[in-house]
């Protein structure tokens, strides 16, 4: 039987929370599976290690530090930026803008001034993934070679 490891296509069901406040901020309930190419860094590292070795129909809970998971929060990606260089776009807290470098999301506005954060929304966090195995093979020569699962919940190309 075909287990989770490097260069196997993994389906599989999460739901992912914030172990504090039981917050739930994903997860694939009531869409199809996510299938993603094991060892190809698709997914953040805790994630695939703490799947390593199960098989099809096998459920595994575990939590993630944020340095197994999106890292830690930078202070130097967070930025200030004149209100001005917004032009048009009137910047609220909480919004998530798109920059050339990312997105970002504006954490203050102070008056001229708008703190612009492009931390991932998870840096800093530990996270909590439920996850059930829905099926295991070997990926084909053609996904390895792009670096992503192919078929439904993978990349259709
Ligand atoms: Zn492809």
């Amino acid at each position: 039987m075909t287990v989770i490891e490097k260069d196997t296509v993994a389906r599989v069901h999460y739901t992912g929370t914030l172990p504090e406040s039981g917050e739930v901020f994903d997860s694939s309930e009531g869409r199809d599976p996510l299938a993603f190419l094991v060892g190809h860094k698709q997914m953040i590292p805790g994630f695939e290690e703490e799947l390593m070795g199960a098989k099809t129909g096998e459920r595994r809970t575990f939590i993630l530090e944020p340095e197994r998971a999106y890292g830690p929060k930078i202070p130097e990606a967070i930025q200030q930026i004149p209100v001005s260089m917004f032009g048009d776009i009137t910047p609220e807290i909480g919004m998530t803008l798109m920059s050339d470098v990312g997105p970002f999301r504006i954490a203050s506005v102070d008056g001229e001034l708008i703190t612009a954060d492009f931390n991932h929304k998870l840096a800093g966090e530990t996270l909590q993934f439920s996850v059930e195995v829905i099926e295991v093979r070997e990926a084909t020569k053609e996904e390895v070679a792009h670096g992503h699962a192919h078929g439904p919940g993978g990349v259709e190309h």
